[in-house]
């Protein structure tokens, strides 16, 4: 056999595959090989045959080894990769590793609880007529498509998924659900057990190695037809893909914020376009990118308008904390978080042997200040982002370098003082267990709910209503469904106002709608109630009457003005390390090389360049962190301008430049 050379995607941090030869060898594209590289030998997966020769200067090395354990990767899958790679900016090989299980396969497997629960009971569910032309209109088209389903909470929207995925297995193909890490809760997986049991593989985080390597081997293998999982199951190699379903497609976890920086929607589109099969995003609050390629027709928008039971959505009030009734809150004696008429509703349902939940946002990390008297919040004036507090008196914004010392009252009433916002799930469970001594409450947030044991524990409870009162996070925002819960009181809104971040708005009104989506899914109406210093905040308003395509009409016209995402794109430059001094140095010279570009380039003429500016976390694990925002109408000429700083960020050190493309978290 002759020598032949080939060229490997290896395992580091290269920004190319590297060249090497084997002569008895004889690997095929996406082979898994060992291969030496420097004193240490690598991993790496064979992307091409290559036509170097053996010239001077350099030696070609020989291959070491075939993996014939793992299957190949197929050709299709080395195409998504070397987009992924291109596009994230990111080295091919160690996208590569992802293809790859933890463990080698069934090494001893110590059972324990399964991974998915074997609990079929297939219950006949029969579509209604708006479910049914959807899974009829997804269906019609061959190959691929994006289809984007649009359904009020509690629409069925997960009905129509189970009915795809029923069509998709009697074809003898696979399917790949991708979830919100935060909502692959055992509810839902049990929901697609019942439906398909033995069928079923799942990927999260909470399993360990062994499981992982056992879910993934049975999707490989074909002997699991339904892979549900987070973002990281798209890199699960199937033996025949036939359907992508991306779940709550608006979520940004979906966002992987290290290494491989990409987003699970958009890199589950390119791979179904790549495979040429159907992907379906599913939402109540389609993210503005995907709802404008819907109007735009670039994809299918199916629509479900009608809670399946006919029950109407629930009613949404909102409560001015500015304007409390002082009479009766000296009456009941409630505490400052409190209003009122949360108060009353909550005792009649609990007199009423109902559930009711208090949702509090903790997502808005940033430090905000507003005025206690008439709500305002100080923003930047150039960016129309919140200004963050620094200490006692320092406010910054971190897009641009605008800063402005804290008046002691308010510069617009003249008359109120400023604080900052935040409230803690803790003080609130222990105001509510004074107030209503006999009700059972449970509290779901990170420091009390550890681990899925945990949390099925809880809402095992809740379902089997052993509990009268939630307390929750984003835990309870999403995906859950309770029969007796019918009041949901949403703490302080003003949190999410207020994220130092331009999706800040579509954040806040997503939010406010999925958990106006729990109440009243099954006994009966449900009713929200808001408590806010900005009643007239725009993602208020149009989250009360369930608003969703007046809310993306105002919100995309802001991004217009603004050219922010999605009528741009953005790249995120992140500048961190130790020393303050190096890091500051780094910032500026990656600025005014930035500028010198755009000057010196017309192709970079369209590219703008926002700060440098600390980021609103300025120091995170010792580090400091700067960060630069780049925004361009063309991805193509955004992502040649990256390039160029990304060669430049190489004479640093001390200090590490990190690129996002895409970004979501700009904190
Ligand atoms: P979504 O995913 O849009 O929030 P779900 O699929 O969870 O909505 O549906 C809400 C509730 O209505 C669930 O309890 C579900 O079982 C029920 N449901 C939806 N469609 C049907 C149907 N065609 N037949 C019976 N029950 C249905
Ligand atoms: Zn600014």
């Amino acid at each position: 056999m002759s020598e032949q050379f080939y060229d490997i995607a290896v395992d580091a941090p290269l920004d190319k595959p590297l060249t090497y030869k084997s002569k008895e060898l004889a690997p095929v594209v996406g082979s898994i090989v060992t291969v030496p590289l420097g004193k240490r030998t690598a991993r790496g997966v064979v992307i091409n045959k290559s036509n170097a020769l053996e010239n001077a200067g350099f030696k070609i090395k020989e291959i070491e080894k075939i993996h014939s354990e793992f299957p190949q990767i197929p050709i299709k899958l080395i195409k998504w990769m070397e987009w992924l790679s291109n596009y994230y900016q990111y080295p091919i090989g160690q996208i590569a590793r992802l293809f790859l299980p933890a463990l080698d396969k069934k090494e001893g497997s110590a059972r324990k609880s399964p991974v998915v629960p074997d609990v079929l009971s297939r219950k006949s569910v029969s579509l209604n007529d708006e479910q049914k032309s959807v899974v009829d209109a997804i269906l019609s088209f061959e190959g691929f498509h994006t289809h984007l389903l649009w359904g009020v909470t509690g629409s069925g929207k997960t009905e129509v998924y189970l009915e795809l995925l029923e069509r998709k297995l009697r074809q003898d193909e696979q399917a790949l659900v991708l979830v919100p890490e935060i909502s692959l809760t055992p509810q839902m997986i049990r929901r697609f057990s019942e439906r398909f049991g033995g069928q079923i593989a799942v990927m999260h985080s909470h399993l360990t190695d062994r499981e992982k390597t056992n879910q993934w081997w049975s999707i490989v293998e074909g002997k699991k037809k339904i892979l549900i999982g987070a973002r990281s199951a798209l890199f699960c190699p199937f033996k025949k893909l036939g359907l992508i379903i991306v779940d709550e497609e608006h979520e940004p976890s979906f966002k992987q914020d290290a290494k491989l920086k990409y987003h699970g929607r958009d890199a589950a589109i390119v791979l179904a376009q790549t495979l040429d099969i159907p992907i379906c995003l599913g939402s109540a609050t389609p993210s503005l990118e995907s709802w404008k390629n819907a109007l735009e027709k670039k994809y299918y928008l199916h629509k479900l308008t009608q809670r399946y039971k006919g029950l109407a959505l629930p009613s949404v009030e909102i409560v001015d904390l500015r304007t409390l009734d002082r009479e009766l809150v000296e009456k009941f004696v409630l505490p400052p978080w409190l209003s009122p008429a949360l108060y009353t509703k909550t005792k009649e349902r609990l007199e009423k042997k109902q559930q009711v939940a208090f949702f509090i946002n903790r997502r808005g990390v940033a430090n905000t200040v507003l005025c206690r008297q008439c709500g305002i919040v100080k923003m930047c004036p150039n960016c129309d982002i919140s200004l963050t507090l620094h200490g006692k008196i320092h406010l910054n914004c971190h897009y641009c370098e605008y800063y402005e010392s804290l008046n002691e009252h308010c510069d617009h009433c003249h008359a109120g003082e400023y604080s900052s916002l935040g409230a803690g799930t803790e003080r609130i469970e222990n105001d509510l267990a004074k107030l209503f001594p006999d009700a059972r409450i449970v509290r779901l947030d990170r420091d009390e709910i550890q681990g899925r044991e945990a949390l099925t524990e809880a809402i095992e409870k809740i379902e089997n209503h052993k509990v009268d009162i939630i307390i929750g996070t984003q835990m309870i925002a999403k995906g859950l469904d309770f029969q007796k819960l019918t009041l949901l009181g949403v703490v302080l809104a003003d949190i999410g106002f207020n994220i130092p971040d331009f999706r800040a708005g579509e954040r806040n009104f997503q939010l406010l709608t999925q958990v106006s989506g729990r109440p009243g899914r099954h006994i009966e109406r449900g009713e929200v109630i808001i408590q806010t210093y900005n009643p007239d905040h725009p993602s208020l308003a149009h989250a009360q009457i369930h608003d969703f395509i007046g809310f993306a009409e105002f919100e995309l016209q802001q991004r217009k003005e603004l050219s922010y995402p999605p009528f741009s794109r953005m790249a995120c430059i992140r500048i961190h390390g130790l020393k303050l001094d190096s890091v500051k140095r780094a910032a500026k010279k990656l600025g005014s090389f930035s500028a010198g570009l755009v000057k010196k380039y017309p192709q970079f003429g369209n590219v703008h360049v926002l700060g440098p500016a600390a980021a609103a976390l300025p120091r995170l694990n010792n580090k400091y962190r700067y960060h630069m925002l780049l925004k361009s109408k063309s991805p193509t000429h955004l992502r040649a301008f990256i390039k160029e700083l990304e060669k430049k960020s190489y004479s640093f050190s001390g200090v590490k430049v990190l690129f996002d493309v895409d970004p979501i978290n700009t904190l």
